[in-house]
């Protein structure tokens, strides 16, 4: 058996053909297209990459996008003081703050920011109001990447309802909304983590098994009950040849792409997987579309939301 491979792209590319109508609608309307304000410290590559995709997107769109750069020595308090600016720009309904931030911010800085920005204009779905109204399952405004899952399983036609879930990860980005989405949805879930005996035994219980640990190629056929749905949300850039050599043989698509670049991005699933699954998300091309259509989405609503 192999997975049918789920298209992140193709169901991103609905979700923005949807948000451009709706975003020409507001723009006419309120007179003023929504605004994103993208804010990048530092001068970490794959931040800019992050940034520069992101305003691209929104551009196309049809949204107000810019980006707003600190040096990579900007203090805590000169980016708490350009969100307070932010949160107060009229022409901004959306600001997303680029992670990760320079490590001499000091430890808690990003907690600190994200606190900061103002809960009506929290794209990203991190400000403690927005996730306490998670909980309770009213919230506007939810973290992009296990809102883009959501998105991804329902328009595949994957029923969560009455299904097992399990998460692995509990990070407040991905792994604790991802839980919560899938139990409002009324999957039985379980929440996995670094201290969880016999991960493989309780994953294998899962009809939906979501891997968001940041560990490449961890997830193997061990851990998949035959026809499970397997979401493959980590993102971890490998440039060591051995572990390519591992997993994909030689002649195969990625490995010949990782001779050309010399690196490659890897999920947190096994290849041989794809052998065990009756869905799979592919890295790329999977759930990683997903977070920026996502991002657009949640800049329409919190415009609408402002707006009226
Ligand atoms: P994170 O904050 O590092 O959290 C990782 C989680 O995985 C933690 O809860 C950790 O458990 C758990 N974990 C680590 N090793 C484990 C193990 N051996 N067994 C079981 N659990 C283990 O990471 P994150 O921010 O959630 O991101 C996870 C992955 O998703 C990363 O690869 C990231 O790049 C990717 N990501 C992708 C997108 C996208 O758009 N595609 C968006 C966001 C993140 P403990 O809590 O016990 O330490």
């Amino acid at each position: 058996m192999s997975a049918t491979l789920l298209d992140g792209n193709a169901v991103a590319l609905a979700i923005r053909s949807e948000v451009r109508p709706a975003v020409d609608r507001l723009t006419a309307r309120a007179g003023r297209p929504p605004g994103l304000a993208l804010v990048l410290v530092g001068d970490d590559p794959a931040s800019h990459l992050y940034v520069g995709s992101k305003l691209k997107s929104a551009g196309e769109s049809g949204l107000f996008a810019d980006v707003h750069r600190l040096p990579a020595n900007a203090s805590l308090d000169e980016l708490l003081t350009l969100v307070d600016r932010l949160n107060q720009s009229p022409i901004h309904d959306g600001i997303l703050v680029q992670s990760p931030l320079p490590a001499a911010m000091g430890p808690d800085a990003e907690r600190r920011v994200f606190d900061a920005i103002a809960p009506d204009k929290d794209v990203d779905g991190f400000h403690p109001l927005n996730v306490g109204k998670l909980v309770q399952e009213r919230a506007t405004l939810v973290a992009c990447t296990p809102s883009g899952v959501i998105e991804l399983l329902d328009r595949s036609h994957i029923q969560i309802a009455g299904k097992r879930a399990v998460v692995i990860g509990r990070s407040d980005i991905v792994g604790k909304p991802m839980a919560l989405l899938l139990l409002h949805r009324h999957a039985t879930v379980t929440v996995c983590h670094s201290r969880t005996p016999d991960l493989p035994a309780v994953c294998r219980e899962a009809d939906i098994l979501v891997a968001a640990l940041g560990k490449p190629a961890f997830v193997t056929r061990e851990f998949v009950k035959p026809g499970a749905t397997v979401i493959d949300v980590g993102t971890t850039r490998v440039d060591d040849a051995q572990t390519i050599a591992r997993l994909f043989a030689p002649g195969t698509k990625r490995r010949i792409a990782f001779e050309k670049r010399g690196a490659l991005v890897l999920g947190d699933v096994h290849p041989e997987v794809e052998e065990v699954a009756g869905a799979l998300t592919p890295v790329p091309g999977g759930v990683g579309p997903l977070t920026i259509a996502l991002l657009l989405k949640n800049t329409l609503r919190a415009a609408e939301a402002r707006l009226g």
